[in-house]
This record gives structure tokens, C-alpha cells and sequence, in this order.
């Protein structure tokens, strides 16, 4: 089935023309992968529906999946959200264990929901969560990874309870939080600009307007960008004044607090870089209208091939992994008998006979030709009728 480009996603500009959405997330995974960007952000979304293909119907389920490093990090947010706002309704000093305790038992329900099984995630993976550790390397998550969360915990709560950010600003009492909501979004030339801020405050003991992101992974090269955003988020939306501004990252795991002032020229860079960006997305979007079967072959394809290594999609993106996962995946939702089972390598052998002679129904020779994940009722089909002719050889 083709697809009808729809123009781009919400927003309009003050002319009325369409905007893109752009976030440094997006840009992100474009660079990494195009194709992992078009299945995670347009492709896996129609998958949420029971009678699109097999193959969108995981890539949602896939778009949902998490990972050790993803959850500790959102847990780790959450609680300090969490713990900030009741300092400040409460006045009360933050205590640590009380932090550790309530992570560990928060990341553990979530794994040990995931390690249930992968047919409660397969059925409705909004209401069951799924790892990747779990999911491509062991159904239960190994002893050395429970360990490691527990380890990363504990230096990440530490490196809060210990950061300057916490003890000299926030404790001050001189702070004016801004904003409790974390997405925000401004305009930038028709582009709509997504972001999620830790931490916006006004200082009012030294007038200084202060940006915060609490960091429990390392420092990446993308940092200082993320944090000119902010700045020009903060500048479009209060009026900050660049000279007044500063933005911070905390990295909670080494105990660093890395602080700039943000200048017009690093504003310049970087209105640059998401021009070129969002005018990449676009193009991108122009070719959304491939039919849902070609889309693995019609974007490029990580260069890096470390990248497929950790990447959610490999299950359907990796030819010799597709098969086995799709299968997996119908048979957990009751769509595919183990004894009507057949492997891609079974078809390309039927493909094989074909070609050399062997007789076939005529519409055996024309489903060979067709992608078997068309539909579900043409896999389904198409995997029987594949069986009971392998059966006779
Ligand atoms: S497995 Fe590799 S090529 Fe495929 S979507 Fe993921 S990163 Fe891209």
C-alpha cells in the first residue's frame, strides 16, 4: 500500500507555512542512522495497529523498548525532579538512602515486569515494559547488570546530593524556579524547536537566569550544543538577557559541574547546524511515501556498523535476525502455530526449486514473488501453503 505524504507535522510559522519539529534527539538518531530515524519516528508509529504487517507491529513495540542505560537515567530524573520540588515545598534537606532506596525499588519493578515474559510486551507493550538487555540477550537480566544498576545508583545520587548546583544554588532559598513542566519548545525561522530542560531557575540574589541538566552519563560532544538551545529557549521565551545567562551540566556519575556562558557567535553555530538539520528531515519526510514493505531498503543504512549493535531495531533491520524475531513475535501474539512454522531460509529455498523447474501452482510462483510480510493474513498464509509444499520433498 502506498502512503500519502502528509505535509510536515504540527506547527505553523507566523506565515502560515508548516514547520518541522526538531529536537537534538531527533538529530541525533538521523546522524547515527537514517534508517533507524524513519522507522523510530514515522514507520514504527503505524505498527501500533493490528492490521498493519508484522514487521511495523514490532517496530512499535521495538520503538518502545528501553535500555539499563535509558532507564537508570529517566528513573534518575524523575526522582530528582521528585525530590526538588518537595524541598521546596517542605524546606526539608535531601537525604540519600532515602533516594537510593526508592530508585532501586522503581528500576526493579520495571525489570522484573519486563523479565515476565516477552508476550505481556508483545500484546500491549504500553502497559509492560521491555529491556533490551532482556530482550536480545537473556530473558532475565544477568547478575552483573542487577549489580551495575545498583552501582551507577548510588554514584549518580551521591554526585546530586554532593553537586554545587544543589547545595549553593538550590539551597540558598534565593532561587525562583521557572517552570515545573520538563518539554518545552520554541520557533525557530518556521522550525519548531523540542526540548526538555532539567532545571530552569532566576537567581535572584545575583539577577543571573540559570539552566541546569542533571547528566548521569558521560560528557558527549553534543553537550555544549544542548546547552546553547537552552540558552536561546530561556532568551526567546523570557527575554533572558544573554549576558546574564548560564548554563550547567551536572554529571552525576564523575562528580562534575561543567558551567558556560552562552555567546551570540555559539547561538549562530547553532541556529546553523538545526537549519541544516530540519532541511535534512524534510527531505526525509519527502521519501516517507514509500510503501511500508520497501522501507527497510529505502533510506540509508548505518555506516558504523558498532551502531546496529545497541540499536532497538536490529530485530527486523538485520536480515539474519528478522525471521527468527517476526515469528517470535507472531507466535507470541497467536498469530503464527509453532507447527505451521517456517523459516526465510525455507523460502528462499522454495525460491531456489522454482527457479530451477520445479513445479508450483501458479499462485505459489506469485507469492514467492511477493514480500511474505505484506499483511499479516498473506504471512500467515503464505508460511502454511510453504510447509505443506516442503513437506513433500
Ligand atoms: S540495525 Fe543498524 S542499519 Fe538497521 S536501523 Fe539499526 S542502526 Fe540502522
Amino acid at each position: 500500500m502506498l502512503l500519502q505524504r502528509k505535509p510536515y507535522q504540527e506547527g505553523v510559522d507566523k506565515m502560515g507555512r508548516y514547520s518541522v519539529l526538531w529536537s537534538l534527539t531527533k538529530h541525533k538518531m538521523m546522524m547515527e542512522c537514517e534508517t533507524k530515524y524513519v522507522l523510530n519516528y514515522y514507520f514504527a508509529k503505524r505498527g501500533e495497529y493490528e492490521t498493519k504487517p508484522p514487521l511495523l507491529q514490532l517496530a512499535w513495540r521495538l520503538k518502545n523498548m528501553t535500555n539499563v542505560y535509558l532507564l537508570i537515567g529517566n528513573q534518575i530524573h524523575q526522582e530528582i525532579e521528585s525530590e526538588i520540588r518537595t524541598l521546596f515545598e517542605t524546606g526539608e534537606f535531601l537525604n540519600a538512602s532515602k533516594i537510593k532506596k526508592a530508585l532501586y525499588k522503581n528500576i526493579e519493578g520495571i525489570y522484573k515486569k519486563a523479565e515476565r515474559g516477552f508476550e505481556r510486551w508483545y500484546k500491549d507493550p504500553t502497559a509492560n515494559s521491555m529491556l533490551f538487555e532482556i530482550y536480545y540477550d537473556s530473558s532475565r537480566l544477568k547478575e552483573e547488570v542487577k549489580q551495575f544498576i545498583r552501582r551507577k545508583v548510588d554514584t549518580c545520587v551521591d554526585g546530586f546530593i554532593n553537586s554545587f548546583t544543589l547545595n549553593e544554588k538550590i539551597y540558598s532559598g534565593k532561587l525562583k524556579i521557572m517552570e515545573s513542566e520538563k518539554y518545552r519548545s520554541f520557533m525557530l525561522d518556521g522550525i519548531k524547536v523540542n526540548l526538555s530542560a532539567d532545571l530552569i531557575y532566576f537567581d535572584t540574589d545575583c539577577n543571573e537566569w540559570g539552566i541546569v541538566d542533571w547528566k548521569s552519563g558521560k560528557e558527549s560532544a553534543f553537550d555544549p550544543i544542548q546547552l546553547s538551545i537552552y540558552g536561546m529557549y530561556a532568551e526567546s521565551t523570557y527575554g533572558a538577557n544573554i549576558n546574564d545567562l548560564i548554563v550547567t551540566n551536572e554529571y552525576l556519575e564523575d562528580g562534575k559541574n561543567k558551567s558556560y556562558k552562552v555567546d551570540s557567535s555559539g547561538f549562530k553555530e547553532v541556529k546553523t547546524l538545526i537549519k541544516q538539520s530540519a532541511d535534512r528531515i524534510m527531505k526525509l519526510e519527502e521519501n516517507i511515501s514509500v510503501s511500508e514493505e520497501d522501507v527497510m531498503d529505502a533510506f540509508p543504512k548505518a555506516q558504523n556498523q558498532k551502531v546496529c549493535e545497541r540499536c532497538n531495531f536490529k530485530a527486523i533491520c538485520l536480515e539474519n535476525y528478522r525471521d527468527k524475531h517476526i515469528n517470535h513475535f507472531l507466535e507470541g501474539v497467536g498469530k503464527n502455530g509453532r507447527n505451521k512454522e517456517v523459516e526465510m531460509v525455507e523460502i528462499e529455498l522454495m525460491r531456489e526449486l522454482v527457479s530451477n523447474g520445479m513445479p508450483v501452482d501458479h499462485e505459489v510462483e506469485v507469492f514467492l514473488e511477493e514480500s511474505p510480510y505484506e499483511t499479516e493474513e498473506s504471512h500467515t498464509y503464505k508460511v502454511e501453503r510453504f510447509s505443506e509444499y516442503l513437506s513433500r520433498f
